[in-house]
């Protein structure tokens, strides 16, 4: 029975590298060529078929059946092409394929592999079962899941309500955290709750595999994710969830509710305003003018731009001394009914109410231009999904104002972005310091031939770390401090090289090690706080060894050597 599992098992099969005796031993000879090749040949081949494809999303499509039939090919590909995969795998191609989903599904995986775990609306009574179907691949039942990335698909990306087709954003998250921060692809589990959808296209859609129905009311909806949430924790108590891409509202109600009892997190929320306060730390460096003095505006009041105003909140207070109301003051959030203020006239979402300004004398400004105009930011953030937003002539205003203007346009995928590196740097002289959601080409001066680089604020250059840090402290809860030690390391990750080029974030081929000082933090710290529990964890940090932490993390990273070893303590007679 092992025997059959092994070759099948798209974790230990080896396809054409399985070696001579053991195609014998496990009854495959002549089920391949006779070729045994290496490892670095398959990947050869692999990238080459992979580039053969015309379209992204069939790109997406074989990388998915790459990974759901051979782990470690998939993620030795991965490895060596970081640059050229990763827009593969998660943003931008990940919203494509999101998008389409129901009709790319059946080609994802071979049939009985799992994409990823759906749970239904209909599914209420059955959880703790259905969970338990989850098993992709045969293997030791003490590997049990160390992370779940949940969405329910009602705020993909910047693509709004995909129903089911949310799918590709925890399964692309997952395969971030084994690829950023080598968590074991085996102890992950992508879920997407299924609550209808109102997306009048995907209920209309033949193909659409979700359930055909309006999305459920909140009675059902909280009490729905509760029982996900309970029946995930009893049967895996050091699980850590992951919250994705819920339409804002709930985003926060989730996060509320969960963040001071249950290990977990979400990374719209806490990672984006983690990744961004990163940045800014780094770019207050070069703007030259005090922390005090920056004015902050928001082009976008959602769940990414309130969580990253935030986070920049506690980093007034904690790194500058200021006061609470002086931090939450230096905020200015705009909606697409112009700046948030108290006296608006509209009922203000929750999320928006901490930061509404009652300072506007009655004045309301209700577009861009004028609310800069009004406020003067030394800042601007652009989380809002409206591509060219930060147009010509705000660019210009930006340069006018400030010696150098920090200028985040955040959205994703690229054609939403507020405006490209390019215009950035044209419509501000190259004054701008830059950073962007998707990765935008460097940027050649076409007078003095100089090149920059632009800074990409993504996402995961804190989550893999923060979820492995988390993995291996095994804090009950993911606080507030341990976010933001994160950011601050991931801020401190910057080489002097990478500091010289006037970098904001490190280059994305580190990003395992940044993935380790990330983790390395966010372990020091929970110790630090008395949440920490496990003693390794405890012990290495206490012996204040800088090394041994940053040993102690990488050793815990997965990567894809050892399937001798594996093969042989799933099978010990072979
Ligand atoms: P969201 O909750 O839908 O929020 C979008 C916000 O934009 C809302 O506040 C909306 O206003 C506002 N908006 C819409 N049209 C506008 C207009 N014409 N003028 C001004 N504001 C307008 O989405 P989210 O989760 O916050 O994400 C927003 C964007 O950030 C997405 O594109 C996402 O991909 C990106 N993001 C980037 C990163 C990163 O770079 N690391 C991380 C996370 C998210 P109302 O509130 O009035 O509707
Ligand atoms: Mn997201």
């Amino acid at each position: 029975h092992s025997i059959q599992q092994i070759s099948k098992s798209p974790y230990l099969n080896q396809s054409t590298a399985t070696p001579a005796e053991l195609r014998t031993a496990l009854h495959i000879q002549g089920l391949t060529p006779a070729k045994v090749e290496s490892f670095d040949t398959q990947k050869k081949r692999a990238l080459a078929q992979l580039r053969s494809k015309s379209s992204d999303i069939e790109k997406y499509v074989f990388l998915a059946w790459l990974r759901n039939t051979n782990v470690r090919l998939f993620y030795g590909l991965v490895a060596d092409q970081l640059e050229e995969t990763l827009p593969l795998i998660y943003t931008p191609t990940v919203g494509t394929a999101c998008q389409n989903y129901s009709s790319i599904y059946p080609f994802l995986a071979p049939p009985g592999q799992p994409d990823g775990l759906f749970l239904s609306i209909n599914d209420l009574p059955n959880l703790t079962q259905i969970i338990q179907n989850y098993k992709p691949y045969p293997q030791d039942p003490s590997l049990t899941p160390q992370i779940a990335v949940i969405t329910d698909g009602s705020r993909i990306l910047g693509l709004g309500d995909l129903g089911v087709g949310g799918m590709g954003i925890p399964v692309g998250k997952l395969q971030l955290y084994v690829a950023g921060a080598g968590v074991d692809p085996r102890r992950t589990i992508p879920i997407t709750l299924d609550l209808g959808t109102n997306n009048e296209d995907k209920l209309k859609d033949e193909f659409y595999l979700g359930l055909r129905q309006k999305r459920v009311a909140d009675d059902k909806f909280f009490p729905f994710v509760d029982a996900v949430i309970q029946a995930l924790t009893s049967l895996y108590p050091k699980l850590l969830i992951q919250f994705e891409d819920f339409s804002s509202e709930h985003a926060f109600q989730l996060l509320d509710k969960y963040q001071p009892t249950n290990f977990c997190f979400n990374d719209d929320i806490q990672g984006t305003g983690a990744v961004i306060l990163a940045g800014f730390m780094n770019a207050i460096n070069l703007a030259g003018i005090p922390a005090k003095d920056h004015k902050i505006l928001f082009f976008g009041a959602g769940s990414a731009a309130v969580g990253v105003a935030k986070q920049l909140a506690a980093y007034f207070v904690n790194d500058h001394g200021m006061s609470e109301d002086k931090a939450r003051e230096m905020v200015w959030l705009v909606d697409s009914k112009g700046l948030v203020t108290l006296d608006r006239g509209d009922k203000l979402a929750e999320h928006k109410l901490y930061f509404a300004r009652k300072d506007n004398g009655g004045t309301q400004y209700p577009d861009i231009a004028s609310v800069i105009e009004h406020v003067r930011p030394s800042a601007l953030f652009g989380l809002s999904s409206q591509s060219g937003a930060f147009s010509e002539s705000v660019l210009k205003s930006m340069a006018t104002l400030n010696e150098r203007p920090i200028v985040f346009p955040l959205s994703n995928p690229a054609y939403q972005a507020e405006c490209s590196f390019e215009n950035a740097m044209i419509h501000t002289k190259g004054k701008v310091i830059f950073a962007s959601g998707t990765a935008f080409p460097r940027y050649t001066d076409p007078n003095t031939g100089l090149i920059s680089a632009p800074g990409q604020g993504n996402n995961m250059y804190i989550f893999p770390g923060l979820g492995l840090g988390g993995i291996l402290a095994q804090p009950a809860t993911i606080s507030d401090r341990l976010i933001y030690s994160a950011a601050r390391a991931c801020a401190n990750a910057l080489t002097v090289e990478e500091r010289s080029q006037g970098l904001l974030y490190p280059v994305l081929p580190r990003i395992r090690q940044v993935s380790a000082e990330v983790a390395a933090a966010v372990i020091s710290e929970a110790v630090a706080e008395g949440s920490a529990t496990s003693d390794q964890a405890i012990s290495v940090v206490k012996s204040n060894d800088r090394k041994a932490l940053l040993d102690f993390v990488t050793s815990h990273m997965w990567t894809t050597d050892g399937v001798e070893e594996e093969i042989t303590t799933f099978a010990p007679h072979l």
